[in-house]
């Protein structure tokens, strides 16, 4: 009498969809080093930056830190899904066929053979990673570790991404604001600016004064160019430096 483990190896080396298989699983390759879940944590001691700290803040805290190593698992984890496609449409269309001779052969009933086979199968057929989430779990541990408090967020793991996106195009149009206006500001010459000084008498245009009166004069921008302001005759004024302090930096 043979025991269970002989029993499945015989049946797993006669079986012909169990061959089929095994010749499937060898043309599929999935990235078995990603995980369903990932978990990133933030305690805090302190009660009221607890409060201001939340979950969609680590989980940016988390894109700045790890993204590159987040977009790695989610490549793998959608050709995961690609592959996962292809090969369940390819393992599915297997069938027993040949367990009546097979279970003749091993001289064992056709039921045996079959849940032998079955069970084989499920056992061969390859369960990658198919979706992720990340845990974004904020904590607070008071001082002496008596009061605790916690709040968390599940994500799906393709919103790693997407945020990532919305930060990038963020950091693009500040960063081409910024750029706009370096070269707004850039079109102060020292022409332009002797140009406004001459037009306005040299006279501070608040409160008149001039260099005589011991004050230092500036050329301003009317509205600021963090504002949208250009630097064009309209938009510039002679002010002095008393009347240009207070009212905010802009040059
Ligand atoms: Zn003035």
């Amino acid at each position: 009498m043979l025991d269970s483990t002989q029993m499945i190896a015989r049946v797993r080396n006669d079986s012909t969809m169990l061959a089929k298989l095994s010749e499937i699983n060898s043309r599929y390759f999935f990235h078995f080093d990603v995980k369903k879940h990932y978990g990133r944590k933030k305690v805090f001691s302190d009660k009221n930056k607890f409060n201001r700290y939340d979950c969609d803040d680590l989980l940016e805290n988390v894109i700045a830190r790890e993204y590159i190593d987040f977009a790695k698992i989610i490549w793998k984890i959608r050709d995961n899904s690609e592959q996962y496609t292809k090969y369940r449409s390819e393992t599915d269309r297997l069938k027993s066929n040949d367990a009546q001779r097979g279970a003749e052969r091993l001289g064992i009933p056709v039921w045996k053979y079959t849940d032998i086979e079955s069970r084989e199968y499920w056992n061969m057929i390859k369960t990658p990673v198919l979706s992720s989430e990340i845990e974004c779990i904020v904590q607070y541990i008071s001082p002496k570790g008596k009061k605790e408090q916690s709040k968390s967020r599940v994500y799906p793991i393709e919103m790693i991404e997407d945020r990532y996106q919305q930060i990038r195009l963020k950091n693009e149009r500040l960063s081409s604001k910024e750029n706009k206006a370096k070269a707004e500001r850039a079109k102060m010459s020292a022409k332009l600016r002797y140009q406004i000084l001459q037009r306005d008498g040299f006279k501070c245009q608040i409160c008149g004064r001039g260099a005589k009166d011991g004050v230092k004069l500036h050329v301003d921008h009317i509205i600021p160019v963090s504002k949208g302001g250009k630097t064009v005759p309209e938009n510039l004024r002679t002010l002095c430096d008393q009347c240009n302090f207070g009212k905010g930096a802009d040059i």
